[in-house]
C-alpha cells in the first residue's frame, strides 16, 4: 500500500494531514524519514510517526530446505509428507515455497513468507538459472547439448524451452541449468531423447546454492547476505 494512503487510513488523519505530515519529515520506514507519499509500504515494514510505531512490521522468512524424496512440495497434501511438515517453526500456514521439486526430485528449496522477494528468484523474466544435477537410464546423448541449448518444442503447452546449458559429467550424468520451471521440466527434455531421469537433484536458484552442510530434510535460515542477493 502507498505511504500516504496507509497515513489516510490511520483514524482522525484525512488526506491533507497525510500530505502534511509527509512534509513534516516525521514519518519514518525502517528509520528512515520518508516524504514520498508514493513509497509503497509492505507488512514487512516498521512505519513510525514522531517516533511512535504505527505498523510494528511482521518478519520475513527465508529457509533454505535440502529437500528429501518422498514429499510432496506443497503446504498440505492428503496422501503424503510435505515439506513443511519437516520444519519446526511456528505460523507455517503464512509460508509458501518458492520453485517447487517434484516428489522424488532431492535438492535446494526456497520457504518464505515474502511474496515479492520469491517471485524475484521464480518468474522465468528474471531469467535466474536453476542448476541440476541429472542421472539418467540410458547413456546421455552428446546431441541433447546443442538441442537443450535451441530449445524444445513441448506441443502440450505448445512452446519452445528457452535455451537450457547441459554439461555432461559421466555416460549417465549430467548437470543442466534451466531458466524457466515448466511441469516436470527435466524429465520431459530427456523424455524427448527417451531417456528416463532415474534421479533429480537441484543444486542451485538463482544466486543461491545449497548448502552442503545441509543433510536430507535439514534445514537453515538464509543469511542476510543470500537474502541480499537476490
Ligand atoms: N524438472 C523436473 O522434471 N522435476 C523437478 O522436480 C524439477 C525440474
Amino acid at each position: 500500500m502507498r505511504l500516504d494512503r496507509f497515513l489516510a487510513n490511520l483514524p482522525h488523519c484525512s488526506h491533507r494531514q497525510a500530505r502534511l505530515l509527509l512534509a513534516s519529515g516525521q514519518v519514518q520506514v525502517n528509520g528512515q524519514a520518508v516524504r514520498d507519499g508514493t513509497c509503497d509500504i509492505r507488512v514487512f515494514d516498521h512505519v513510525s510517526l514522531e517516533g511512535q510505531t504505527l505498523q510494528a512490521g511482521k518478519a520475513a522468512r527465508f529457509i533454505m530446505l535440502h529437500k528429501p524424496t518422498g514429499c510432496v512440495s506443497a503446504t498440505s497434501d492428503p496422501q503424503h509428507p510435505t515439506v513443511l511438515d519437516l520444519l519446526d517453526e511456528p505460523d507455517k500456514a503464512e509460508l509458501h515455497i518458492a520453485g517447487r521439486l517434484d516428489f522424488n526430485t532431492t535438492g535446494l528449496l526456497i520457504i518464505t513468507n515474502d511474496g515479492l522477494w520469491s517471485r524475484r528468484l521464480t518468474q522465468p523474466e528474471s531469467l535466474l538459472g536453476k542448476t541440476y544435477r541429472v542421472e539418467t537410464e540410458d547413456p546421455i546423448d552428446p546431441i541433447c547439448i546443442e538441442r537443450f541449448a535451441q530449445g524444445l518444442y513441448f506441443r502440450f503447452e505448445n512452446l519452445t524451452t528457452r535455451p537450457a546449458q547441459l554439461e555432461i559429467l559421466g555416460p549417465h550424468l549430467a548437470r543442466l541449468t534451466l531458466h524457466e520451471g515448466r511441469y516436470h521440466q527435466v524429465k520431459r527434455m530427456f523424455g524427448h531423447f527417451n531417456n528416463k531421469v532415474t534421479r533429480l537433484h537441484r543444486e542451485r536458484m538463482g544466486p543461491l546454492t545449497l548448502d552442503p552442510q545441509l543433510q536430507p530434510g535439514q534445514y537453515r535460515a538464509l543469511t542476510p547476505a543470500e537474502i541480499a542477493l537476490t
